[in-house]
């Protein structure tokens, strides 16, 4: 299979890119990333440099010309879109970015893949579409969406016009709603990684409000292995819910983090909560093990381990990353060649 992955540099989509060249040795993939502050070409620049599977575009998905032109003959059986502005708290600082990218750039690839008749779309989307949910309960796919967050309800905006394009021209477009990820790669904006990096350096560990909001955590290759099972025995026109059966409060995370990194919990540090901020998530995803099977194998301990090891191998990586020191590197990369 011929992939086209968008948004491949950031974190999901390079542990997506990594997974699926290694389990499928006739799929090959072009990435198109735009290379925001997030995406990161040096993530796959072993793959750029060593494998012919593997092809690295620096584009926009709202560039039309560009999509039609990749689209072109017989050059991509399938689109995976998870290029996306994904951060919260951003999207709150400045929400413009995020319909722009999430919507307009997700209807953009959309449009360009029904004109070139591409066989298969899958969007990738998030649990944070269908808002807060009190002590009890599950999102169902069924669950109306309720977006809280100018990020949340762009990415709702891009799932309701992904709908839309099924109903209306028959697109063949999946959607998959996934939970809180973590693992290798995660940009340091976000909870884990961030955690880690204040707690090595005995910074003061920010938790937004009393620390007590649900989130269910997944370890990014079960989001990957579900992503691939929508990909490859999904639907056409179906939404499925992916989680990790880890419910787990923000502070319950942290203290988890500060014992295995074996340091303190005065670190933490409860901050003023953020506005909007959804109180509890939980995945139904009954359907994804109905219908593909799916069901995540990694305990949120071990995952955890396994993440924070990652970073602690990988310290000249969150250094780059944090300094944008890749950025200069990249181009005195490409000024050599
Ligand atoms: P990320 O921020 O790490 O990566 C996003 C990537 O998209 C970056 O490489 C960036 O350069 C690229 N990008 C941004 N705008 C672009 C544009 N206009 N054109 C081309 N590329 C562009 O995000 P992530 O955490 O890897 O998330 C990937 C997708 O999965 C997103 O759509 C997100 O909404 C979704 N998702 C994330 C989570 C999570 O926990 N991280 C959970 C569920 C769903």
């Amino acid at each position: 299979m011929k992939l086209l992955v968008t948004g491949g540099c950031g974190f999901i989509g390079t542990n997506f890119i990594r997974l699926m060249l290694d389990k499928h040795p006739d799929w090959s993939v072009v990435n198109l990333d735009k290379l925001t502050y997030a995406g990161n070409r040096l993530n796959l620049l072993d793959l750029e440099e060593n494998e012919n599977r593997y092809e690295f575009v620096h584009g926009d998905i709202r560039d039309r010309d560009l999509i039609m032109d990749l689209l072109a003959g017989n050059r991509i059986d399938a689109v995976v879109n998870f290029a996306a502005e994904s951060h919260v708290d951003r999207s709150i600082d400045d929400p413009s970015p995020f319909v722009s990218t999430n919507v307009a750039g997700a209807q953009n690839l959309m449009e360009c893949a029904r004109r070139r008749k591409t066989a298969r779309f899958v969007h990738v989307s998030t649990d944070e579409v269908y808002g807060t949910l009190g002590k009890t309960g599950k999102f169902t796919e069924k669950t109306p969406l309720a977006p809280n967050s100018p990020y949340s309800a762009s990415k709702a905006g891009a799932d309701m016009m992904a709908r839309a394009y099924f109903e209306t021209y028959g697109f063949p477009v999946l959607i998959t709603r996934c939970s809180n990820n973590y693992g290798p790669y995660q940009f340091p904006e976000k909870l884990i990684p961030l955690m880690f990096l204040n707690a090595k350096e005995g910074k003061p560990l920010p938790v937004y409000g009393d620390g007590m909001n649900v989130r269910d955590w997944i370890f990014v290759d079960d989001h990957c292995l579900g992503v691939e099972l929508t990909l490859t025995k999904g639907r056409e026109g179906r939404v499925y819910n992916f989680g990790g059966d880890a419910e787990e409060t923000n502070i319950a995370v942290v203290r988890t983090l500060l014992s295995i990194l074996g340091k303190p919990d005065s670190l933490i540090s409860y901050v003023t909560d953020r506005p909007g901020h959804d109180r509890r998530y939980a995945m139904d995803f009954s359907l994804a093990r109905r219908e593909l099977g799916f069901a995540p194998s990694v305990d949120f301990e071990d995952g955890l381990k396994k993440t924070l090891n990652w970073y602690e191998a990988n310290t000249e990586w969150l250094n780059q990353v944090q300094s944008g020191e890749y950025r200069n590197f990249m181009d005195n990369w490409y000024k050599e060649r």
